[in-house]
Order: structure tokens, then C-alpha cells, then sequence
């Protein structure tokens, strides 16, 4: 036997082996499903969702829409805030096919497209969940327990608890306060900017914005900078630092930002701005789901590698809660695109067929009742 044809024999046999071996962990998973998770068990269940999805932001309003559209029965929960974090986005030039529009209005545009192919949305937020048995437990705001099949969280992240207290902030968030460089740099064409942070994530910041802006300062409470990423501690010749500075508060005129006040070894400074970027470490809202549910220790949802899967079959998770790398939109939604083939693919290991929704559907929650 030629050397060639030994490689090509081990090469099938190798091909062939490891076939098998896929074919086996598929064909478990299905038993696993079918055997724990069997449609035959809700006959009696009221209160079904058969896609339940938690959150409004991008992840999940594109989640709700591919499962309405796939035929399923969909609840999207609200939650505390319609829209999620993307509604602050003035100025998005980054979402697919669109050269420049408001955060809110892509959101009204995929709120649309989801009731048009006839996700129901509850204004309410989930409480509380039991993932421990099937049909899943949610429970609502109002005190409802409700019965999900399969359930999407995209619950996002929170950064509004740091920097709290600065005065400013929250005025003119989104009108030149952000704390997404990546989103934003572009529209820092020209102007003077301040960067406000102290490790790597305001290197980064500033890293992205001085290749449009015209100078950026970071503003950092240290004496120097800890960086993790030697690379990033490469200054640009439009960028420089100012230590020991704390800061004050952030001073607009006529809805815009003006600059920041900042106390500077002891000593008031205003430093003219027309954007300041608040370097903060994302918090995942994975509250609801921790203990029930994997979390990272920085508690993002971890999901399996090339799925939304979480930890629990059937419960998927999309968006930001899942992800501290990517921080976008768009891959906000192309996560809840993945989680609600998932979920699909899920019902369907599990017995959910055309025949079943037919079944169940006297039996199904309908928030507007
Ligand atoms: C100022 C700013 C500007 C930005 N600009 C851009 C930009 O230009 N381009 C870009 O790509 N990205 C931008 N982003 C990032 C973008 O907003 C996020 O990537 C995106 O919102 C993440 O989507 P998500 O669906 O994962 O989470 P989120 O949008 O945060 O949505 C989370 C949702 O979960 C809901 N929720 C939370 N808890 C519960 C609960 N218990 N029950 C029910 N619902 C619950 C909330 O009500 C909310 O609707 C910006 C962000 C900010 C803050």
C-alpha cells in the first residue's frame, strides 16, 4: 500500500469514526428530550407559551419575530423597559441596510415586524422561574405563573448604576455622553473628546475615537493607567492623559454636551468637550435566572458554542446578557435569530407539531385576556 493511499484509508476511517460519534451524541440528545421534556405532558396545563421570550430589546423583538413567523405561538415579556438599552442610541450608523436612524425608531420597526407575524407582547416583567420542571414556571409581575415550553432570556445588560451620582449623566445621555465607543466613534469626527475610565476598557474607548476626533483626553483617578494589554498603552499623537482627575460633573448647553468638571490633583478643571465617553463595566441582568441557569463569574449567561443553549435544554438565552465581547446590535439580534431556531429546533425534538398547537390552543396564555 502507497503512503498515499494509508492517508487516504486513515482519513476515511478517521471521517467515518467520528461521524458515528456525532451521530450518537445527536441521537441522545433527542432521547434526552423526547424522554424528559414529552408534549403528552401539558394536556392538562393552562397558561402555555409555547415560545416564551423575555426582554424587548434587539434580541429579543428578533427572536419573537422568527418564531412568530415560523408559525409558533410567541409571548415576548417588555420587562422594565420597552426597547431595551438601544433606545438611547440617537445616531446608529451600523445596523444592516440602514445608513443612519434612532435606536427607538429600528425598535419600533421590529416591534412592528414581530406583531405582524403575531408575537403577543406583555408588558409585564418576569419575576421569578422554575426551571426544574417542564412546562418551565414564569412567574409575572402582576403574580401570574404562566407555562413556557421553551424560553428565550434576553434580559441585556445595565451600565446606569456607574458613574451614578455625576450630575449631567443622565441628562444628556445619548446626546453626547455614551459609553460605547465602538457605536459612537465615528460621530466624534472633529470634536474634542474626554474618555473618563482607568484600565483597559478606557484605552480601548479611546483607542477607537482618536482616529476620528480631533484631540481626546482620558480622564483617569489613577496615577497611571493598569493595563492588561501592553499593545493598547500606545498613545496617538491626539491623545493625552490627565491623572489623579475625578470626575465632577458633565456640563451641556441647549441638549448637547459642552464639556466636563473635573478635580484634578485637588484642583477644579473644565475641560471643553462635545462627547464624553464613560468607560463602565457592563453588569449581565441575569438576576432572574442565577441559580437556575450557568453564569460566567462576571454572571453572563453561558451558552453552548455555536447554539444559544444554555445550561438547561429548552431555555435559550440572546443578546448582551450572553456576551461581555460583542456589544452591538446587530449582534444582539443575530443572537436572538439563532435562539429562536433553537427553540424551534427544541419543540420539535420534544413532539411539538402543527397537530399539538392545534391541541393546546384553548390552553394558551394570551396577555390581552
Ligand atoms: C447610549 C448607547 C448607544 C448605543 N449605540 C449603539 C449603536 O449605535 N449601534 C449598536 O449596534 N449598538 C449600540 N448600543 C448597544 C445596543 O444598545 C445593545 O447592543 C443592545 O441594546 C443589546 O440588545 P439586547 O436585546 O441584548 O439587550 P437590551 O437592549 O438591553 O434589552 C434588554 C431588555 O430586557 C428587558 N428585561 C430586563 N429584565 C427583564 C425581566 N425581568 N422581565 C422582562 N424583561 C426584562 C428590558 O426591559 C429590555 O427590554 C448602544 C448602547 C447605548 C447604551
Amino acid at each position: 500500500m502507497s503512503v498515499r493511499t494509508s492517508v487516504l484509508t486513515y482519513i476515511l476511517f478517521a471521517t467515518l469514526f467520528l461521524s458515528a460519534i456525532t451521530a450518537a451524541d445527536t441521537s441522545t440528545q433527542n432521547r434526552d428530550v423526547k424522554d424528559l421534556y414529552d408534549i403528552a405532558k401539558v394536556v392538562d396545563v393552562a397558561n402555555i407559551i409555547p415560545v416564551a421570550v423575555i426582554g424587548s430589546g434587539p434580541a429579543g423583538l428578533v427572536a419573537a419575530a422568527t418564531a412568530a413567523r415560523a408559525g409558533y405561538y410567541c409571548v415576548l415579556f417588555r420587562g422594565p423597559r420597552f426597547g431595551g438599552q438601544f433606545v438611547d442610541a440617537l445616531a446608529v450608523e451600523n445596523w444592516p441596510g440602514v445608513s443612519k436612524m434612532n435606536g427607538y425608531d429600528i425598535i419600533k420597526r421590529l416591534e412592528a415586524q414581530a406583531i405582524g407575524w403575531g408575537m403577543r407582547m406583555d408588558n409585564q416583567s418576569i419575576t421569578g422561574v422554575d426551571f426544574s420542571c417542564w412546562p418551565f414556571v414564569l412567574k409575572t409581575s402582576s403574580g401570574q405563573e404562566l407555562r413556557a415550553l421553551s424560553v428565550i432570556v434576553a434580559t441585556g445588560v445595565s451600565t446606569r448604576k456607574v458613574f451614578a451620582d455625576v450630575p449631567g449623566k443622565n441628562e444628556y445621555w445619548g446626546h453626547g455622553v455614551s459609553p460605547c465607543a465602538i457605536c459612537e466613534a465615528p460621530q466624534t469626527k472633529g470634536c474634542s473628546v474626554i474618555v473618563v475610565g482607568d484600565g483597559d476598557g478606557a484605552l480601548k474607548i479611546s483607542r477607537a475615537v482618536a482616529f476620528y476626533a480631533n484631540e481626546v483626553t482620558v480622564l483617569t483617578q489613577k496615577n497611571m493607567f493598569s493595563v492588561t494589554t501592553p499593545d493598547l498603552s500606545r498613545k496617538k499623537n491626539n491623545t493625552s492623559t490627565v491623572y489623579n482627575a475625578v470626575l465632577k460633573e458633565i456640563k451641556g448647553e441647549h441638549g448637547q454636551v459642552t464639556g466636563v468638571i473635573a478635580q484634578v490633583d485637588g484642583t477644579t478643571q473644565f475641560f471643553p468637550a462635545q462627547w464624553v465617553f464613560l468607560s463602565m463595566t457592563p453588569q449581565a441582568q441575569s438576576d432572574l435566572v442565577r441559580g437556575h441557569l450557568t453564569c460566567s463569574p462576571e454572571q453572563f449567561i453561558v451558552t453552548a458554542p455555536g447554539t444559544q443553549q444554555t445550561s438547561v435544554p429548552g431555555v435559550f438565552a440572546a443578546g448582551r446578557v450572553t456576551c461581555v465581547q460583542y456589544t452591538q446590535a446587530p449582534v444582539a439580534a443575530s443572537q436572538g435569530m439563532m435562539a429562536a431556531l433553537d427553540a424551534i429546533n427544541f419543540l420539535g425534538q420534544a413532539g411539538f407539531n402543527r397537530e399539538w398547537s392545534d391541541k393546546l390552543k384553548f390552553q394558551l396564555y394570551d396577555p390581552a385576556q
